[in-house]
């Protein structure tokens, strides 16, 4: 866009008289977009297509200073500014009086192998990290999906279902964050410099900046015993009964969760699981193979699987465990906390979302924490719920004719579950449903959300940082 069109954003929804003074030199050198411009859509387009971002103007950075351009200009109209890297989790519509900065072009990853410590701008994937680090027989503690944002993924608490029962959420290992502020400046955050900042950025999201990279451990990880265990539903009463003793016998280093499944008859879903009921256990052991075929064994005997897709595998191929989607979907999602998992609540959760409920959920998954999940971290951080035990994550792959059907679903799965979930919430996992302030509160214990609402007021009095699941200033 040349500096005619800049100014021409004047007569539209974002920009007024500032922009108009802007000069482009002061201006950024990289994309602005506005709707119907070549580009546009693409630029906005999200993973999860359940809500599609419309701002005024979209900011495609280039650089950290584009970034700084796109929030003083935000500032300055006092327009809210959003961020989207891959759009896996929306939140609150994004309309065209906001502002959005895409920080898809930001791709720029350092591996420091003597240090063990990667460097990562806001627009990088974990595949990409995990094929880096590889090289020098390092990982990092990444998600289940290799097209989830690392920046995201991180400042939302990062539960990684290979390595985190073993280290700790990714959040933890966070050495520093580069962040531009609601004043525009860009600042580097370490646990010296701005102890408060760097403790509210690793678990607070994008109320408190836009980051545009991220700093953190890796660890000595080449490979893991792990994958998938595939059961008909016909078993799923006796797999997640047999999968809820056999947890409290495994050690910290194993990483697993069950999922009750209701996979479309298509195409790209293995034939096994295609168009019917199946449960999945899903393993990550990162010790020595033999005692991972030791630790399974109990596992593998439950019932005959009807997919086994366990076996040693390099660390790049951890995408295989949970196979999550890789092409864009619209999800419905609902999420929960659980502190333990009871004989009542597998048979609470099989009769609302068991095979044979008729269920429209597509995958209805209990994530084991603990272990160094449960831990305090060396600086501490805004991933406080650690008293929890599970996650528990649901989505429905449902345009708009099957939305209300899957979110009713899910809704009475929460309720039904309600004697055993812990109240609290996940930051990652919150979703369009969870978007109320009231609700996002419940993802950090009281006295973390008043340090955080606290932080706010310093930090964003106005709340230009609100198009997310917002924590308003104090
Ligand atoms: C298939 C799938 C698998 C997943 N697996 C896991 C998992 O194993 N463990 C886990 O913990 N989570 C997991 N998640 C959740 C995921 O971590 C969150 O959805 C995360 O926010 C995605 O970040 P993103 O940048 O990819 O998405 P976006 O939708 O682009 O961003 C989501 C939010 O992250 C924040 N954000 C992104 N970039 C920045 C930035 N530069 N500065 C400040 N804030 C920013 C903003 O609040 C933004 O609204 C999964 C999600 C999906 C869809």
């Amino acid at each position: 866009m040349d500096r005619r069109s800049l100014l021409a954003i004047g007569a539209g929804a974002v920009a007024g008289p500032l922009i108009a003074a802007t000069s482009h030199a002061a201006g950024p050198h990289c994309r602005l977009l506005r709707p119907g411009d070549p580009g546009y859509a693409a630029e906005v387009a999200p993973f999860d297509l359940a809500q599609i971002p419309a701002p005024g103007l979209v900011v495609a950075a280039e650089t950290a200073t584009d970034v700084r351009y796109a929030v003083r200009l935000a500032s300055r109209r006092g327009a809210p500014i959003a961020v989207l890297a891959t759009g896996h989790q929306p939140s609150v519509p994004i309309g065209p009086d906001a502002i959005l900065v895409s920080t898809r072009a930001l791709r720029g990853v350092t591996v420091d192998a003597r240090r063990r410590v990667a460097r990562v701008e806001a627009g990088v994937r974990w595949q990409e990290v995990v094929d880096r680090a590889a090289a020098y027989g390092l990982a990092p503690l990444n998600g289940s999906s290799g097209t989830v944002g690392v920046v995201g993924y991180t400042l939302g608490g990062g539960l990684s279902p290979t390595l985190g029962r073993r280290f700790g959420y990714a959040a933890d290992h966070v050495r520093a964050i580069d962040v531009v502020t609601a004043d525009g400046c860009l600042t580097t955050v370490t646990p010296d410099a701005d102890p408060g900042l760097f403790f509210g950025l690793r678990g607070g999201k994008s109320n408190f900046g836009l980051v545009t990279a991220i700093e953190f451990a890796l660890f000595p990880v080449t490979g893991f015993y792990g994958g998938a265990l595939y059961y008909d539903g016909a078993h799923a009463r006796t797999v997640l009964h047999a999968y809820r003793k056999w947890i409290r016998t495994v050690p910290d280093a194993m990483s697993s969760s069950v999922a009750l499944q209701n996979l479309p008859d298509a195409g790209d879903v293995p034939a096994p699981l295609r168009g019917r009921p199946t449960v999945a256990v899903r393993i990550a052991w990162t010790g020595s193979p033999a005692e991972g075929v030791a630790l399974v064994r109990p596992l593998r005997a439950i019932a005959p699987p009807v997919l086994d897709a366990v076996s040693d595998q390099p660390y790049t191929a951890f995408g295989a465990i949970h196979a999550d989607p890789v092409t864009p979907v619209p999800a419905v999602e609902r999420t929960a906390l659980l502190g333990e998992l009871t004989a009542d609540t597998v048979d609470a959760l099989l009769a609302t979302a068991g095979p044979g409920t008729g269920s429209p959920i597509a995958v209805t998954e209990i994530r084991h924490l603990g272990g160094a999940l449960a831990c305090p971290p060396r600086h501490p951080n805004a991933v406080a719920q650690r008293d929890a035990a599970f996650t528990l994550f649901m989505v429905g792959m449902a345009g708009p004719d099957q939305a209300a059907a899957v979110r009713s679903a899910e809704a009475a799965v929460i309720d039904r579950l309600r004697p055993w979930c812990t109240g609290g919430l996940f930051p990652n996992f919150l979703s369009i449903a969870d978007t109320d302030p009231d609700v996002v509160r419940r993802a950090y214990p009281p006295e973390v959300y008043r340090r955080l609402r606290l932080l706010k007021r310093r930090v964003d009095p106005g709340n230009l940082f609100r198009l997310n699941h917002n924590i308003p200033p104090a």
